[in-house]
């Protein structure tokens, strides 16, 4: 009866699928294309003209509070549902397979183990839109997969982040975004080093 009422189908295309078996079709899983870090831009993780420079010439000219920032998709395809979804307050277990995206690529990055990892707090505007916060389960879910506990920058909280490695999460990668003003503030705490990642990069971002 459940399965009339609420046939498995794929988020993205929505062919059939079989029940508990995800939350994509085969064909749309195949479509998930791991970015390669190796030909990275290391600031804003956009592809390297010159492949003997570690930075695009876009980000040489920027001042840059986070010591790299990658992400694990390029935007098309399935990921953009995913991405979209992700903002939805019915659809937060999705934060789940989200997370075991940014593990993947968190090991393929080979960057020190952090001390911490923190999720980038939404916009207020933002937050009362959704209710809830992705970024939040991602970083608890990313927390679980890698046993790095969870922090959160606070007034209070300040003073432990001295000398530590932290590692910043958020759903979209693009300049001068949320993560990097999060990171900017963070740097008043003196910690070693403020790595970000992120679920995909976003040339286009007009909003957050
Ligand atoms: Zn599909
Ligand atoms: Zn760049």
């Amino acid at each position: 009866m459940m399965n009339l009422l609420f046939p498995s189908v794929c988020l993205h295309c929505y062919q059939s699928i079989e029940k508990n078996s995800g939350q994509f079709c085969a064909l749309c899983l195949s479509e998930f294309e791991f970015i390669d870090p190796r030909y990275r831009c290391h600031y804003c993780f956009q592809e390297l003209e010159n492949l003997r420079k570690r930075v695009c010439q876009v980000c040489q000219k920027k001042r840059h509070p986070l010591h790299r920032q990658a992400a694990v998709f390029d935007p098309s395809g399935p990921i953009l549902t995913l991405s979209s979804h992700l903002r939805s307050m019915g659809k937060a277990y999705l934060t789940k397979g989200a997370s075991a995206f940014l593990a993947t690529q968190f090991l393929d990055l080979h960057w020190p183990k952090p001390d911490f990892i923190s999720p980038t707090p939404l916009s207020l505007s933002q937050k009362i839109r959704q209710g809830f916060s992705h970024h939040n389960l991602m970083a608890q879910n990313l927390s679980k997969i890698l046993k790095i506990p969870v922090f959160k920058y606070s007034k209070v909280s300040h003073e432990k982040l001295r000398g530590c490695t932290v590692l910043l999460i958020a759903d979209r990668l693009f300049s001068n975004s949320p993560m990097e003003h999060y990171a900017e503030k963070m740097l008043a705490a003196h910690p070693a080093k403020i790595f970000g990642l992120a679920l995909m990069t976003y040339p286009n971002a007009i909003n957050s």
